[in-house]
């Protein structure tokens, strides 16, 4: 066992409440040092598009695993093309000894990042380096700390002795974060070779802490939006401008781009979106706050609904929104526009589809002269169930980490993850990261991307009690 030294922090100096400064010595268990190298390590390895050091982050987990004692058939790593880019994936296999006689359980993460550009950060991102009660490095969120905690778990566990009592699985993905090539196949092979009762993400939710860093609620990431691109397209003979006719591209298109700009979708609420506004709505403070728990009340009340639509942080929450996001149009200042195209982003509410969202904008729009283009493969995923044995389980977590209960909020992403592969097979996928972070502390994707230190430990008994509960009887 090695003993640090640190410096708990409350805050980087620059943001937010300062809570009092505070030296402590911290002693790491065997675990914990394990699992922080494993981090070390691999955030050391630039696993963005372009640089291609997947497959050496790979060989590096798979050492340590088979030194842990998975044997090689139980590592299974896989080539993929992602859009002319190699990359790779890998699968392991913990065996259990099949006495609860229930399905396997699979674990997701994603060892691929985005890029980050050396000269752009204060530190180097692919160097973790601890400062100020934080670690640095592009990767320390997302998810570097997820394959770290579920790999340093499972090696943790076998050195324990301890069989599982039905198969557990961990799928790391190489390409979450641009082509999800991997990710589709890997989905694939676990429907066709694993069938699990469930999947459990560690890409996404965890615990959201105050700004004292004390935990608030942990939140459960339970459905995605589906991400759909359209171009909207008006074309025209043209001519020499100093002829105009009486039809124009680009007069065409923008008439149906403001169309656009004042059409609302429907109102949407489910069971998931009343509820998560019924906690929230507990400790947001005014009028937003009031709205919430008016919307989780009754989601046709028009004042609740006109304030959540009216801020971009609960905007998307109430149902499908599309938005313009690029345009082009024209050739020549002195020749009549042949063709205008408009990018417009749609993030679409589960269950709606791609096709009735299209028809939707084209009804709005009322012009045949406007043709759409889907502008990539889209994934629609149904809402995951958050299935009471996994509930208890993080909740069972919670309590041993935080040494009381806190509240569990099942929520719907915008963005994406490698989560919506497993649900639009029909497997319950909930994301439940055993981090913990303050929302001015999320730079995910961004620059400077920070994991609280303390977070970080208290986040590496969490896979240890899920699997123990939900496998371990
Ligand atoms: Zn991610």
């Amino acid at each position: 066992m090695r003993v640090k030294a640190f410096l708990l922090a409350g805050a980087l100096a620059s943001a937010g409440p300062i809570a009092a400064q505070d030296t402590e010595t911290r002693q790491l268990t065997d675990h914990q040092q394990m699992v922080h190298d494993i981090y070390r390590d691999i955030i050391g390895f630039r696993t963005a598009r372009g640089h291609q050091q997947v497959d050496d982050m790979v060989a590096y987990l798979t050492k340590h695993l088979s030194d842990a004692g998975f044997a090689q058939e139980d590592l299974m790593v896989t080539d993929y093309d992602s859009d002319g880019e190699p990359t790779q994936g890998l699968i392991v296999r913990y065996r259990g000894d099949g006495s609860s006689g229930e399905k396997p359980i699979v674990m997701l993460a994603h060892m691929d990042v985005v890029d980050a550009l050396p000269e752009d950060w204060d530190r180097d991102p692919f160097t973790l380096t601890e400062e100020d009660g934080y670690f640095f490095g592009r990767g320390t969120m997302d998810n570097k700390y997820g394959v770290a905690n579920l790999v340093g778990t499972f090696i943790r566990l076998k050195d324990e002795g301890w069989t599982p009592n039905r198969d557990l699985y961990l799928a790391f993905s190489g390409d979450e974060e641009t082509g999800m090539v991997s990710t589709r196949a890997q989905a694939k092979w676990i429907a066709e070779n694993v069938d699990p009762a469930f999947v459990l993400n560690s890409d996404a939710g965890g615990t959201a802490l105050d700004d004292e860093f004390k935990p608030l609620a942990m939140r459960v990431q339970a459905a995605e939006k589906t991400f759909a691109t359209f171009e909207l397209t008006v074309t025209n003979p043209g001519g020499h401008s100093s002829r105009p006719r009486s039809d124009n591209a680009i007069y065409e298109l923008s008439a149906a781009l403001l169309k656009l700009a004042d059409h609302k979708f429907a109102v949407q609420a489910t069971p998931l979106t009343r509820s998560y506004f019924a906690a929230l709505g507990q400790s947001v403070p005014g009028e937003l706050g009031n709205a919430m728990r008016a919307f989780a009340e009754n989601p046709e009340d028009p004042a609740a609904v006109a304030t959540l639509q009216s801020n971009p942080e609960t905007v998307g929450m109430l149902g499908t929104t599309c938005v313009a996001t690029m345009l082009r149009a024209g050739h020549a200042e002195n020749a009549l526009p042949q063709s205008a195209t408009a990018t417009v982003n749609c993030r679409i509410f589960p269950g709606i589809g791609v096709e009735q969202t299209q028809a939707e904008l084209a009804r709005v729009i009322g012009n045949d002269n406007v043709s759409f283009k889907l502008m990539a493969e889209v994934t629609e995923s149904p809402v995951s169930v958050l299935r009471d044995d996994v509930r208890a389980a993080v909740a069972k977590s919670l309590a041993a980490r935080y040494g009381k209960d806190i509240p569990i909020i099942p929520y719907m992403e915008s963005g994406g993850t490698d989560g919506m592969h497993y649900r639009t097979l029909g497997y319950d996928t909930v994301a439940v990261s055993g981090g913990a972070s303050r929302s001015q502390d999320m730079y995910a994707h961004g620059l400077n991307e920070r994991a609280n230190v303390d977070a970080f430990y208290s986040g590496l008994d969490h896979w240890t009690i899920i699997l123990k509960e939900l496998a371990g009887r």
